[in-house]
């Protein structure tokens, strides 16, 4: 692990512990160049399931593209990065505990909606426009509906 002030390739684990229940691993490390201190946190990602894309691709499931979905629906709004976070570190937990070694990209979506609609309606409706956009029209507009009668 590289360190982040001068660079050094080696470092050393000073203190290491588990975090968010165990799907992570938080590590205090000493860089053995400058001996200054950071923390690392290490995802167990080869335990997640692969997403399987509608055109039939499959690729590793992207939470930095997630967060990035999110945070576009979410723009000004008042809705915390904290709060996008843990939605994306329950959507881990919820791949972990898949028990197949493929989750349809379809799936993922609805489980980023019925979050995003738990925390902001806003956000909630901008985000599922794009997202129904690629499957059907009408189903968007039962959807808005539905929330609109809420
Ligand atoms: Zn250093």
């Amino acid at each position: 692990m590289k360190c982040p002030f001068c660079a050094h390739p080696d470092s050393k684990v000073v203190d290491s512990r588990p975090d968010k229940g165990g799907a992570a691993i938080r590590r205090r490390r000493e860089c053995e160049s400058c001996a200054k201190r950071f923390t690392t946190h290490e995802r167990i990602e080869e335990t997640l399931p692969l997403v399987l894309k509608k055109d039939g691709r499959r690729e590793p499931f992207d939470r930095m593209k997630i967060i990035g979905g999110i945070l576009k629906a979410c723009e000004k709004r008042q809705v915390s990065r904290e709060t996008i976070d843990r939605l994306v570190d329950r959507l881990e937990g919820r791949l972990q505990e898949w028990s197949e070694k493929e989750v349809p990209s379809t799936t993922i979506g609805e489980w980023v909606m019925t979050e995003i609609h738990d925390i902001d309606e806003v956000a909630y409706v901008r985000f599922a426009s794009v997202y129904r956009s690629f499957k059907d029209v009408n189903e968007f507009m039962v959807e808005l509906q539905d929330l609109l009668k809420k």
